[in-house]
C-alpha cells in the first residue's frame, strides 16, 4: 500500500487513542516506519528526532538489538506461561530480583501488570486489601491532583484529574482532587517558593476536611508528565512529605513517566527524598519494546498483605508475561551497566539545562524549564505577562507542527511545549533539538502574528 492507501484503511478500520476521530478523517495519519537512535522516519523520508522518545518510553532509543534479541530468544523458549496458580517463570524473578536492587531502598516486591493504567488499578486494589488488613476499612479515600495522569482504565482516570477525560465517564466515588503544584498556571502573584507551599498545604486541608480516619492514600507523579512537565516548586515535596508524616496515609508516586532515569536519579521518588508506600511503574521499564507495567510494594505495604492469609483476588492474563520480563531485565541492566542515568546526571541534564534556557529569551515564551532530561516552553502572545494567544490553543499545536517540519518531535499540552527526548542524546544532539526547537518558536511567532 502507498501513503495514500495507508491513510485511507487507517481511516477506515482504526480508532486511534486520545483523538477527534472526526479530525483525524479529514487530515490523515503521519505514517512511522522506521527509526534509528533518536531519531524516527515517516513514509514520505522525513527523518526527525525524536524528542519524545516515543511516548515516554524509549530511553534509550531506537537501535537497542540486544533487548529485541532477548524478547525473540525468550519467545522461542518459553513464550508464554502465566504466573498464576503457584506458577512462575524464569524471566519474571530475575526482573522482580533487579527491580528490587534499583528501586528506592525499602521497595522489594512488585505486582506485574501489563501497563501503567493497570497498574493503578492494582494499586487501588492493594491499598483497599491494606487498610482491610490492618482492620481499618473505613480509610477508602484516595487523593489525587488536578490534571494529574494516571492512565485511561475507568480506575487510572478516576485518579486522574484531567477535566477533559472526566466529561466522557463515570469516575469511582472515593477519590478527591485537590490543587496542582503548577506555578506558571496557577501561581499568581506568589513566588513559586510560596506557591509550592501552598499546593502542599492543600493536601493538609483536603486530609482535614474529609477526615484523616477516612483517607487512605495519596496519588501523585513526582512531575506531572502528560500535563504538560509540570516541575514542582523545590518547596513542594519536602512540604508534602511534613504533611504525609503527620498522618498514617500511604504515598503511591506513579513513576511511569520519571522512572528509569528521567530526572538523572533512578526514581523521582530518589531525586525528592520521597519515601513511597507504592510506586507505578511502565513506559522504559522496557524501553518501549513490549508492553509492561507494575507497581513496587514496600516492605511496610507487603509485610501486612503477605502476612495474613486469604487470597488477594487480582491479576491480569500477562502479569509477569516472560518475554516482557526479559525485556525488562535487558533493559534495566544497559541503563546500570552504561552509566546512562548518571550521564543524565552529571553531562547531559546539566547541559540540556544550560541550552533550553536559552529559549527563554524568544519573544512567545513566557517560561523555559527543565529537569533531567524533560523540558517545557510556555508559549504566550505578551513577554512578561502569562497571557495565552487565544484560549483554543491555538499557539500549541501550530509550534507542534511547525516543529515536526523543522525535523523535531515536541508535543503540546495546551500553549505548553514538552520534550522528554531518549537518555542517550549527547550534547551534539541537544544542540541539534534546541536549535530545531528555537526554529519552530520562530515559525510560530510569524505563524501567529
Ligand atoms: C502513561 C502513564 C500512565 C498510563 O500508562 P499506560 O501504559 O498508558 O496504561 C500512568 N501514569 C502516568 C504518569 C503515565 O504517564
Amino acid at each position: 500500500m502507498n501513503k495514500n492507501q495507508l491513510q485511507q484503511h487507517d481511516r477506515d478500520h482504526l480508532l486511534h487513542p486520545f483523538t477527534d476521530f472526526h479530525d483525524l478523517g479529514k487530515q490523515g495519519t503521519r505514517v512511522i516506519t522506521s527509526a534509528e537512535g533518536p531519531y524516527i522516519t515517516d513514509i514520505d523520508g522525513h527523518t526527525m528526532l525524536d524528542g519524545m522518545s516515543g511516548l515516554w518510553c524509549c530511553n534509550l532509543g531506537y537501535s537497542r538489538r540486544e533487548i529485541s534479541e532477548a524478547i525473540y530468544e525468550q519467545l522461542n523458549k518459553l513464550p508464554f506461561y502465566n504466573s498464576f496458580f503457584q506458577c512462575t517463570t524464569v524471566p519474571s524473578i530475575e526482573l522482580a530480583d533487579l527491580l528490587s536492587e534499583v528501586t528506592p531502598a525499602g521497595m522489594n516486591n512488585v505486582f506485574f501488570t501489563g501497563s501503567g493504567s493497570e497498574a493503578n488499578d492494582t494499586n487501588l486494589r492493594i491499598i483497599r486489601r491494606y487498610w482491610d488488613l490492618k482492620d481499618q476499612p473505613q480509610k477508602r479515600i484516595v487523593i489525587s491532583r488536578e490534571n494529574a495522569y494516571h492512565g485511561s482504565t475507568i480506575g487510572g482516570a478516576s485518579l486522574g484529574g484531567m477535566s477533559g477525560m472526566h466529561k466522557q465517564f463515570q469516575a469511582l466515588d472515593y477519590i478527591e482532587h485537590i490543587q496542582q503544584p503548577y506555578w506558571f498556571g496557577e501561581g499568581g502573584d506568589m513566588s513559586p517558593e510560596e506557591f509550592g507551599i501552598h499546593a502542599a498545604r492543600c493536601l493538609d486541608e483536603k486530609i482535614q476536611e474529609l477526615g484523616p480516619e477516612k483517607v487512605a492514600a495519596f496519588i501523585a507523579e513526582p512531575i506531572q508528565g502528560a500535563g504538560g512537565v509540570i516541575i514542582p516548586p523545590e518547596t513542594y515535596w519536602p512540604e508534602v512529605k511534613k504533611v504525609l508524616d503527620q498522618y498514617d496515609i500511604l504515598l503511591v508516586m506513579d513513576e511511569v513517566i520519571f522512572g528509569f532515569g528521567r530526572t538523572g536519579e533512578w526514581f523521582g521518588a530518589d531525586y525528592y527524598g520521597m519515601k513511597p508506600d507504592l510506586m507505578t511503574f511502565a513506559k522504559a521499564v522496557t524501553n518501549g519494546y513490549f508492553p509492561l507495567g507494575g507497581t513496587m510494594v514496600s516492605d511496610r505495604v507487603a509485610e501486612v498483605i503477605k502476612a495474613k492469609g486469604g487470597e488477594f483476588t487480582h491479576g491480569y492474563t500477562y502479569s509477569a508475561h516472560p518475554a516482557a520480563c526479559m525485556a525488562g531485565i535487558v533493559t534495566v541492566n544497559i541503563l546500570r551497566d552504561e552509566k546512562i542515568i548518571e550521564n543524565v546526571r552529571d553531562v547531559t541534564g546539566p547541559y540540556l539545562a544550560k541550552r533550553w534556557a536559552e529559549l527563554a529569551d524568544h519573544p512567545i515564551v513566557g517560561e523555559a524549564r527543565t529537569l533531567g532530561l524533560v523540558g517545557a516552553l510556555e508559549l504566550v502572545k505578551h513577554k512578561g505577562s502569562r497571557a495565552r494567544f487565544d484560549d483554543k490553543c491555538t499557539a500549541g499545536a501550530v509550534c507542534r507542527d511547525m516543529s515536526i517540519k523543522n525535523g523535531l518531535v515536541m508535543r503540546a499540552t495546551g500553549d505548553t511545549m514538552i520534550i522528554a527526548p531518549p537518555l542517550i542524546l549527547d550534547t551534539a544532539h541537544i544542540d541539534e533539538l534546541v536549535d530545531k526547537a528555537h526554529r519552530a518558536l520562530d515559525d510560530t511567532a510569524k505563524a501567529m502574528a
